[in-house]
């Protein structure tokens, strides 16, 4: 008998041909996850993932394993014998350590080993009755227990109770590369955080606008990004500076456009960023109608200057719904201390909110697009997270 935790696939469970490979970026992900921590052996048995490790280590394991992309949940099992006397045995000790105060089971077995002598319904039976005979102050509930007592057969067999949940998604770099163009705002964190999520590697652009904007603004986006990094990995942010392209928009287009017109530099520069980092697209935290630049209109603006597809996760998501997102993943506090934002500088008091296209590129005119552009990729810093 030996303790394990065991790791389900979510999403991943249904790949099909393309499973080996979106196992073996999990198995990989966990083992960097965990090297630090030092464990025995990650080993495959039937759909699922084993981890072997000094018992005393589980909780820390478990804490850092249930952040990885494409699990579902992650358990400690008592791993025994497939004899079913052994099971029976196993059951007896696993129920003790791992009931605490509850009173009600079931038993739900799951054979993955087809040729086992005992049918799923039968092993229930046994099991149930061997525990009934150990615990006489516990009884079956087969509508609501509290506790599911779930029995795994596979090349060995798995015992075990409780279920962390984990993030679901798919295991990182298996959906592409993307640059997320990450403010030091609520959203733009969830939205690259969403996106990795889905499996997507991730680098972010960060622009400021310093001297208008301080040092320690930056430094901010830096410590959100090492919050991040907690699920999305190692990762590179691109530092800009934009404070020579809003001078030189705020001198020669109308001031109404100066938003609009720094999100179409900012999509440039990203684009540019995106190329040299081979990302096949760019992510925005925006959400319809959420602010003023947020409208189709002010999107359709923005959009134009890209050739890249724009991921925008959270373009249906209220407020409120992005809020709880970044409060579960820990970016929240930072993202509210109040640091100002290059999009602060040279604010207009009514910036348009519905800008036509041909009205943008007719304020636009009157700019050196590509050598602003050029002179801002100079300033680029290249910071390295997690
Ligand atoms: P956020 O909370 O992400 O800052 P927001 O509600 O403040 O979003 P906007 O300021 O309109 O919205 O920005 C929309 C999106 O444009 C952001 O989600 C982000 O992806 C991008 N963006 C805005 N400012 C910056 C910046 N300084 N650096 C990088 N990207 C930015
Ligand atoms: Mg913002």
């Amino acid at each position: 008998m030996n303790k394990v935790i065991s790791i389900s696939f979510g999403e991943l469970a249904l790949k099909g041909g393309n499973r080996k490979y979106f196992e073996a970026s999990l198995a990989g992900d966990i083992r960097r996850a965990i090297g630090d921590i030092g464990y025995e052996k990650i080993y495959k048995d039937q759909g699922k993932l084993y981890i072997e490790a000094d018992e005393r280590d589980f909780p820390t394991i478990i804490n850092r394993v249930r952040k990885i992309f494409g699990i579902a949940y992650v358990s400690e099992c008592l791993r025994v014998d497939k004899d079913i006397d052994e099971i029976g045995r196993g059951s007896i000790d696993f129920m003790r350590d791992h009931r605490g105060a509850r009173r009600t089971f079931k038993v739900r077995t799951k054979r993955s080993d087809k040729a086992y002598p005992m049918q799923s319904n039968d092993i229930n039976m046994k099991i149930g009755g061997v525990i009934l005979d150990g615990f006489p102050d516990m009884t079956v509930d087969v509508h609501e227990p509290e506790i599911m007592f779930y029995i795994d057969i596979k090349k060995e067999a798995y015992i075990y109770i409780d279920r962390v949940e984990g993030q679901g998604g798919l295991p990182i770099g298996t959906s592409g590369r993307g640059i997320s163009l990450l403010s030091g705002g609520i959203d733009s964190p969830v939205a690259s955080y969403l996106m990795a999520k889905r499996g997507m590697k991730i680098d972010a652009v960060h622009f400021h606008s310093y001297p208008f904007t301080s040092e320690r603004a930056e430094l901010k986006v830096i410590e959100l990004a090492e919050i991040l990094s907690r699920y999305i990995g190692k990762f590179k942010v691109y530092s800009v500076n934009l404070a020579e392209i809003q001078k030189a928009i705020n001198k020669g287009a109308n001031e109404r456009y100066m938003t609009v017109l720094s999100r179409r530099f900012m999509m440039r520069i990203a684009e540019r960023v995106a190329l040299k980092r081979r990302a096949q697209c760019l992510i925005t935290g925006e959400s319809l109608g959420q602010v003023a630049s947020q409208t189709i209109e002010g999107i359709t603006a923005s959009n134009a200057v890209s050739n890249l597809p724009v991921l925008r996760p959270l373009i249906a998501y209220d407020k409120t719904d992005i809020i709880e997102i970044a409060k579960d993943i820990e970016t929240f506090e930072k993202s509210i201390e109040p640091y100002e934002d290059c999009c602060t500088v040279f604010l207009p008091k009514h910036p348009v909110t519905r800008p036509k296209l041909e009205d943008v590129e007719g304020e636009e005119a009157g700019l050196d697009v590509d050598f602003l552009v050029e002179e801002a990729l100079k300033t680029i810093k290249i910071i390295d997270i997690g």
